[in-house]
């Protein structure tokens, strides 16, 4: 048995990223321009059902930009899950609103409707589910709830490029969304991020936040900021989108292999109606997940990730007080293994079999 090392997120770049980032570095412009603007195009015609998306440097500006365009500021209140990336209340947080948060289901980790209804109070503004693991969260039940209270949604779709609930596209539920572009994500342009919309005013707004206010040169309308995308960046993410079905579809299957051989762990819920795009692949560790976690790696050399092992809630940049039962359960029994699509058949078996070993003995 080889026991070269399985990380649990690899990158893959080859030649075509290569060649595209060449090319961009022969021509001699390298800021935002004609590949933004054609990774732009690109990414609402095949993610988002045609949809605007504006690229930016980060999921997080992403994020932070789409939620200032919304209008959100002090004041304000966003509902978010505490079992999250930090990333999704800092947005919030840097806007000036308050992040509330709330607790999550079991199945699937998405932020759960009857909780979010608790939290609505005056100040509530919008609320923001995160596709988690690429796993579109209940938009059904949240869409109800914002409808029934005058509410924005607005979507953390970071892990989620792809993923659908009943043919519908994560991504465009929302007053807008935020993918991020990020390395170990399921696509990615180095560092990115887009905000999805259907509000060509917020899109606007999004333009013009991301370049000092201006849609002019030295006309600048609004106070804004540098959060620009470059071409070379942008030549990477549209190698990775024409890639990414291809890419999707072995995660897919490698979930599927995984949900099929696994043995005595528990396995990824999925939703009726949903296509899981697996940015991760969780399985539950009822005792001891921290051990196991360990023996994986050492024994095995298998990496695996918590995602995430401090609720967002509890870390010290926002300690708050909240009780989030199930938000409690899963930091402690979450473990992701390797899915994405550099894995062989090799790795596959091996993942299965040093996960059914370690579950048997009780490790
Ligand atoms: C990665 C991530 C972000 C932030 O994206 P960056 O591109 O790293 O800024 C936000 N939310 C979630 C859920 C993420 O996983």
């Amino acid at each position: 048995m080889s026991k070269e090392f399985i990380p649990v997120a690899r990158p893959l770049i080859g030649s075509a990223e290569r060649g595209a980032v060449d090319a961009v570095l022969r021509s001699g412009m390298l800021a935002q321009g004609r590949e933004v603007a054609s990774f732009e195009q690109e990414f609402g015609r095949d993610l988002l059902d045609g949809r605007a998306a504006v690229a930016v440097n980060s999921g997080t500006s992403a994020l932070h930009l789409g939620l200032l365009a919304a209008g959100v500021g002090p004041g304000d209140e966003v509902v978010v899950p505490s079992f999250t990336f930090a990333a999704t209340a800092n947005a919030v947080a840097l806007t000036g609103a308050t992040p509330v948060f709330a607790d999550i289901r079991r199945e699937a980790y998405g932020i759960d409707p009857a909780h979010v209804a608790t939290l609505i109070g005056e100040r509530t503004r919008g609320i923001m589910p995160v596709h988690l693991y690429g796993h579109p969260a209940d938009m059904a039940g949240l869409g109800w709830l914002a409808e029934q209270h005058g509410l924005d949604l607005y979507e953390d779709a970071a892990q989620a490029h792809g993923a659908s609930l009943h043919g519908q596209l994560v991504g465009t539920f929302g007053r807008f969304a935020a993918f991020s572009l990020y390395p170990t994500k399921n696509m990615t342009s180095g560092e990115g991020g887009m905000v999805a919309t259907g509000d060509a005013e917020l899109a606007r707004t999004v333009q013009l936040l991301r370049n000092q206010g201006m849609a002019t040169q030295y006309a600048n309308e609004i106070v804004g900021f540098n959060a620009r995308m470059t071409d070379v960046h942008a030549a990477i993410g549209r190698v990775q989108l024409a890639d990414l079905p291809e890419r999707t579809e072995a995660r897919r299957a490698n979930a599927q292999f995984f949900d099929t051989n696994l043995t005595g762990v528990g396995l990824p819920a999925v939703a009726d109606g949903v296509v899981h795009v697996y940015h991760q692949y969780t399985i539950t560790i009822p005792e001891g997940r921290d051990g196991f976690a360990a023996a994986l790696r050492e024994e095995y050399a298998i990496g695996a990730g918590v995602y995430y092992p401090t609720p967002v809630h509890r870390l010290p940049a926002f300690s708050r007080d909240a009780e989030l039962p199930n938000t409690e359960w899963a930091k402690d029994r979450v473990l992701s293994l390797p899915v994405h699509p550099a894995l062989d058949d090799e790795d596959r078996e091996r993942i299965v079999n040093a996960v059914n070993a370690l579950a048997g003995a009780g490790a």
